[in-house]
């Protein structure tokens, strides 16, 4: 019987510097992408169907889209996406991951769910917790071309911690990838396939969620990922997951102030709003956007940006609020973090749009508002 193999964990001032490179970059890689993916969304309809030109767009866009995926677990990497903490139980979350790979990616694998009943709960980011279940899952299928069985257990343990494990009958790694394998950007996998995202990511959530990490592996046999997290006393009940956005028909025209320092940005919303019908009064800063209003625009809905020198978005939406109270506003930013949190949950009206988008994104933040 062979020994396993077990990768030791040292390596957060890594991921710290990392983390904070990462997230500075993808704030500017966003509004790039953003422009990208906003005019060709928006000139894409004005080609002939079949023809040349709109194959092109049709291809900008995708890989405009692939690249803001790519940002967002980069994002999530750095820990600087939204945070929101709730108590969970972890079978839930499970069952849901399954429901949501069970069609495509698990499809090829046998399945097995080992999940305790009694499970205990836990206090952390549902979304970060199934972004990371879902990078382990598709590790272990990935290890797996020919069959196998991957196999979701729970376990409650030691009084106070809850037990994930996620673990496959595929190839297993050699000690020299083991011991890399949790480094940001180490694949083996070929180019388009892996970013060497996946277990930085799930490494960084675990110890967000002041968890415990172990990876275990043998060539050739397979491979266990074993998750700790601290569980809080109590009974186990399910939360539910937030409802879905619901769009309606279109109506008419909005007058649109749109207020982003970004000269790309702005240009490239402003080809949107148009190919939408609605019309535009660009605003280059927070103050100028104010500046405005006090002159008597008086917009049906204000596109704010966050990240904007001066009063930035933080210090003008309170502004406008006094001027305009009921006036809805999409903030626009591409991270999700805590300060967008807060001023989402302090201020009526007040809705997230997060860069990039393209039309169809755009259009759907919108129409509520029509009419
Ligand atoms: P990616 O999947 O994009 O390559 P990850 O960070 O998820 O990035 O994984 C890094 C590497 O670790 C993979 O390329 C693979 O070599 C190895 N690995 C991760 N999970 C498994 C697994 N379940 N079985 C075998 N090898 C794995
Ligand atoms: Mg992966």
């Amino acid at each position: 019987q062979q020994k396993l193999l077990l990768a030791q964990l040292h390596q957060a001032q890594k991921m710290e510097s990392l983390g904070a490179l990462a997230g500075g970059v993808a704030h500017d890689m966003n509004n790039v992408l953003g422009a990208i993916l906003g005019l060709a969304s928006a000139h894409i309809k004005d080609q002939p169907p079949g023809s040349k030109v709109q194959k092109a767009f049709g291809t900008i866009i995708k890989a405009a889209e692939r690249g803001g995926n790519m940002l967002k677990g980069l994002l999530s990497f750095a820990r600087q996406s939204s945070a929101e903490e709730r108590d969970l139980d972890l079978n839930t979350i499970l069952r849901e991951e399954v429901r949501l790979l069970e069609r495509t990616t698990l499809s090829k694998v046998r399945l097995s769910m080992d999940l305790d009943p009694g499970l205990w709960l836990v206090r952390a980011d549902a979304g970060a917790l199934t972004h990371a279940f879902m990078n382990l899952c598709v590790n272990a299928v990935d290890a797996m071309p020919e069959n196998g069985t991957l196999t979701l257990r729970t376990r409650n343990r030691d009084r106070d911690w809850v037990e994930v494990q996620v673990e496959d009958t595929g190839t297993g790694m050699p000690p020299e990838v083991l011991a890399r394998a949790l480094d940001p950007f180490f694949t083996t996998k070929e180019v388009g396939k892996g970013t060497g995202l996946g277990l930085s990511i799930v490494y960084s959530t675990v110890k967000a969620q002041k968890g415990k990490l172990e990876l275990e592996s043998e060539p050739g046999r397979g491979t266990c990922v074993t998750m700790h997290f601290p569980a809080i006393q109590g009974a186990s009940a399910p939360i539910e997951a937030s409802g879905a956005y619901e769009t309606m028909p279109w109506l008419g025209s909005l007058n649109v102030l749109l207020v982003d320092d970004d000269e790309l940005i702005r240009s490239s919303m402003q080809g949107m709003l148009e190919a939408l019908d609605h019309q535009t009064t660009l605003a280059t800063s927070g103050e100028e956007a104010l500046a405005k209003v006090e002159a008597g625009l008086r917009p049906d809905v204000i596109i704010l940006d966050m990240n904007m020198p001066g009063l930035g978005g933080a210090g003008t939406l309170p502004r406008l609020r006094a001027l305009l109270p009921k006036v809805p506003v999409l903030l626009s930013t591409g991270r999700a973090d805590q300060a967008a949190q807060n001023l989402i949950k302090n201020h009526p009206f007040v809705t997230l749009l997060s860069k990039p988008f393209g039309l169809d994104e755009l259009q759907a933040h919108l129409d509520p508002f029509i009419g």
